[in-house]
């Protein structure tokens, strides 16, 4: 342990050195403000004892630039070591960021005992800093995983929820269009039937990894919706922008060619329904899915592995 000795007095000085090196601790003299700011920056020092009246300013006024130059989370106990013994001196000490106080003529048993409780708070802190980083990253991995989907990796139903809530305000804010891209395997029923239910969670980890590659601009996102359902949140992205990316998708999967004996394609391949709104007072979120879904729809109906949009009155091809 190293602690920063303040003085002036060269007399006092070596005393409280002695006293230091008893404990089996490291002193480092200092004779000025100056010094002491300056050897506390160089040395990080574990604890200091600190003089109220120095040549050049006031121990008050070093307490007070040690706190200023400490970063955050970082706290190095001060004890103030003076002859003032008024409760106000006290008062002001503690004011200034000192945390302790003790009176000239020191007494060994008093400091050593005083340097010891400093030391306990000091380790007990650290522990404390030290839980509270690693509560910290468990609570970020939390966030994480609970916003992701077990299966594919990819956001979940959750994540999605909350995104589109928060970007439907937010182009309502900037007047931009927000546009939803919703995508559902084909004959997947019938993937599963015939090739096992592992190969149907394969099946889905692929395309949910080809549908995110498909994606290139850094605000647009793809989430498992629920199932073998997945969907594109594209904000400030106009439907004519919105049917390039989902064309963009289905040629992905279509080009994973993974086998699909059950499906006239002779491989998995998914429907788009793609729909867009500039939000306003008098549409919702839901309006937009309810009208990606319509499109998606449209899209199964026509024969599946195609992309359909959504318009107010019929949904017609693009
Ligand atoms: P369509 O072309 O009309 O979309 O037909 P479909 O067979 O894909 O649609 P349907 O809704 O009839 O069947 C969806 C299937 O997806 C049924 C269900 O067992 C399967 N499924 C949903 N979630 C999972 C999953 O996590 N893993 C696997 N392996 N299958 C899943
Ligand atoms: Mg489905
Ligand atoms: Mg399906």
């Amino acid at each position: 342990m190293k602690i920063l000795l303040v003085d002036d007095s060269n007399v006092e000085s070596a005393v409280l050195s002695t006293y230091i090196k008893h404990l089996g601790a490291i002193p480092l003299c200092a004779r000025s403000g100056a010094e002491a700011l300056d050897m506390f920056a160089r040395e990080q020092p574990d604890m200091v004892l600190l003089d109220v009246v120095l040549p050049d300013f006031s121990g008050h006024e070093v307490a007070r630039r040690i706190r200023a130059m400490e970063t955050s989370g970082n706290w190095t106990p001060i004890i103030f070591v003076t002859s003032q013994t008024r409760d106000e001196d006290v008062e002001k000490g503690i004011a200034a960021g000192g945390d302790d106080y003790i009176y000239k003529p020191v007494s060994q048993i008093l400091l050593t005992a005083k340097i010891r409780a400093m030391h306990r708070i000091v380790q007990m802190r650290t522990s404390l800093v030290v839980l509270a980083r690693k509560l910290d990253s468990a609570n970020q991995e939390l966030l994480r995983l609970s916003s992701s989907d077990g299966l594919t990796g990819i956001p979940n139903r959750r994540f999605f929820d909350e995104t589109i809530e928060r970007e439907w305000r937010r182009c309502q804010r900037v007047s931009k269009e927000l546009a939803l891209v919703m995508c559902d395997v084909d004959h997947f029923k019938a993937y599963n039937d015939a090739y096992g239910h592992q190969a149907g969670d394969e099946c889905l980890r692929q395309v949910a990894k080809a549908l995110k590659l498909s994606l290139d601009r850094g605000g647009d996102t793809v989430a498992r919706y629920g199932g073998e359902e997945f969907v594109f949140i594209l904000p400030e992205t106009s439907a004519g922008g919105a049917l390039i990316v989902a064309e963009r998708a289905r040629h992905a999967v279509m080009s994973l060619g993974l086998p699909h004996t059950e499906s006239s394609f002779g491989v998995v391949t998914v429907s788009l329904g793609v729909a867009s709104a500039v939000p306003d007072v008098n549409n919702y979120g839901s309006t937009l899915i309810q009208a990606a879904d319509q499109a998606l729809y449209q899209a199964k109906h026509a024969g599946r592995n195609s992309v359909y949009r959504h318009l107010p009155d019929n949904a017609t091809p693009k």
